[in-house]
């Protein structure tokens, strides 16, 4: 039998999540459709293996927004971040190390072991990243304006847009150009000598990025990566009490106080349309609901290419999703350990090293030849890898004395080449430890558990095409007025009533909220 709703959400991802919070804050009979047995899509927690409850995906938070916090009451539904310090622990091949700390001194007397200069250049690097950061952050929860321009109300939007730039200083003017197409190794280059400081900083540039710290566009990823914060504290990330999955639950449970339904297990097979218009789902158990609205929560080739008929699309938008760039070169690496890893650089357990996110990536030089391997469809022989311990601030998260592991590797492409990743999952696990073996020679012996999640896994898991973390490629041509396609940027789609509401519309991915909220705020206009 058809039930019938003022607003479907297909997807139980964190956004969706959210938009179905709002609308049901404003009174409307929403239903949440999720595929999975639980919520949160790429901000999950499961239980791998008895007694370890891991994110198995987004492992840090820092991006989502305030507002979301504050107006869905996160935290009286659950919602605790615990801050992270120090921010970064950067282990050497030559036996140094080095320390971010949200201390600044500590920080700059860790940056002057390797040069003054760049002790120096560091607070005005950080307050002018910060300057930058406030004015992109002002975008994030708006609605972007028509590409092209059409009625005089749309020119409008583009004067007002511009009028919220009109305190910046030539200084800024320039650096938001130059951030939004340079290169993040041309962006430090200009602030820092030390290889060993830009290479530490390059990292959020290349994070879910297709491309290396020398490639174009990757400058604003270091940016995106910095417009957030945790515990009043700009840039700040922290772990979640509970994994990321917290997240998602808290956001649940607020829009379920509002009266909205949640399903799970519940994958939905198709969109109804009748004459342009979007009017239900169909459910793969061939259930249909019906609504005014219908509002996607999956990433733009799902929503457009798989659930919809070819028909109901013009073939030009249509070609324009087909070509909308989705290809992931992230690789994820859950472990559970006896122990924690015995760094050469820095002896002991446990050590402060182990609550930062441990960085192995020498230089800017290693990082871009992980990427070489990674353009001709091999996985980086030398990747870079980003390592966390969430138990060190969260301990019920593994049994008493055992510690859980999150290794998010950079570049394992979805695409390869002579091979599969089902045959190569494995040995490339073995290949990751035999790297951080490298550097603390204990790490195989600590593995008690592994789950090794190469891009396909990714996809198959979280249902990320492409395993893309950011549900398509974060480059200058696929966002704002052009995210996914131009024309179609204001969470709207070709099909009346089809809202996109996921990290496939501006302001992208990450654990932010920020799309979910501007498609609830654009739905209840
Ligand atoms: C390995 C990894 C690490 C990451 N690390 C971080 C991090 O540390 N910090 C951070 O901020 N971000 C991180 N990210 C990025 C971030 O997690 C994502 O960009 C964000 O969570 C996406 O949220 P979303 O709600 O837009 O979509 P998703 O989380 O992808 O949710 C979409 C939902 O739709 C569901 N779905 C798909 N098909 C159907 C269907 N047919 N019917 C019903 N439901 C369906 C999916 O199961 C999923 O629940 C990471 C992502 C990954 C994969």
């Amino acid at each position: 039998m058809a039930g019938r709703y003022d607003a479907i959400i297909v997807g139980g991802g964190h956004n969706g999540l959210v938009t179905a919070a709002y609308l049901a804050r404003a009174g409307k009979n929403v239903v949440v459709l999720e595929r999975r047995e639980m919520l949160g899509g790429c901000a999950v927690t499961e239980e791998l293996w008895p007694g370890y409850r891991v994110s198995t995906g987004a492992y840090l938070i820092s991006l989502l927004q305030d507002r979301i916090v504050r107006e869905l009451e996160l935290e009286r539904f659950g919602y605790q971040v615990l801050p992270k310090d120090p921010a970064f622990f950067s282990a050497y091949p030559d036996g140094r190390h080095l320390f971010f700390w949200q201390d600044e001194k500590k920080t700059l007397a860790e940056i002057a072991k390797f040069s003054p200069r760049d002790a120096e250049a560091f607070p005005k690097y950080e307050a002018y990243l910060e300057r930058l950061a406030m004015v992109v952050e002002l975008l994030l929860l708006v609605t972007p304006p028509e590409l092209p321009p059409k009625k005089p109300a749309d020119f409008i939007e583009y004067l007002k847009l511009l009028s919220r730039f009109r305190h910046l200083g030539p200084r800024e003017i320039t650096g938001l150009v130059k951030i939004f197409t340079q290169s993040a190794a041309d962006f430090l280059d200009e602030w820092f000598e030390s290889p060993e400081i830009k290479v530490t900083l390059a990292t959020d540039g290349v994070i879910g990025a297709n491309g290396g710290p020398r490639s174009a566009g990757t400058a604003y990823i270091l940016m995106h990566h910095c417009m957030g914060g945790v515990a009043g504290k700009r840039g700040l990330w922290g772990f979640v009490k509970g994994g990321m999955g917290a997240v998602s639950e808290a956001i649940a449970a607020s829009a379920r106080s509002h009266g909205a339904e949640i399903r799970t297990n519940a994958p939905v097979k198709r969109f109804l349309v009748r004459g342009g218009r979007a009017y239900g789902v169909e459910l793969e158990n061939g259930e249909q609901l019906t609504a005014q609205i219908v509002a996607s929560n999956l990433d733009p080739k799902l929503t457009f290419l798989k659930l919809l008929d070819a028909a109901d699309l013009d073939p030009e938008f249509r070609a324009s999703i087909e070509h909308f760039r989705v290809e992931g070169t992230s690789l994820k690496m859950n472990l559970a350990l006896d122990g924690l890893p015995d760094f050469l650089a820095l002896p002991g357990t446990p050590g402060p090293q182990h609550g930062a996110t441990m960085h192995l990536c020498p230089s800017i030089d290693y990082v871009e030849k992980a990427w070489d391997d990674a353009k001709y469809g091999r996985p980086s022989h030398n990747p870079l890898l980003e390592m966390t311990c969430p138990t060190i601030y969260d301990p019920a998260l593994a049994p008493a004395g055992k510690h859980i592991m999150g290794i998010f590797l950079q570049y394992a492409p979805y695409t390869l080449r002579d091979a599969h990743w089902d045959d190569l999952r494995e040995p490339y696990g073995d290949r990751i430890l035999e790297v951080i073996s490298q550097y603390a020679p204990n790490m195989r012996e600590i593995v008690r558990h592994r789950q090794v999640l190469s891009p396909l896994d990714l996809e198959r898991r979280f249902g990320i095409s492409g395993g893309n973390i950011f549900h398509g490629e974060m480059a200058l041509d696929q966002m704002f007025v052009l995210r996914p396609v131009a024309g179609w940027a204001r969470y709207r789609t070709p099909i009346e009533g089809l809202y996109l509401c996921g990290s496939g519309a501006h302001p992208g991915g990450g654990v932010m909220g920020a799309p979910g909220y501007n498609a609830a705020r654009e739905i209840l206009k």
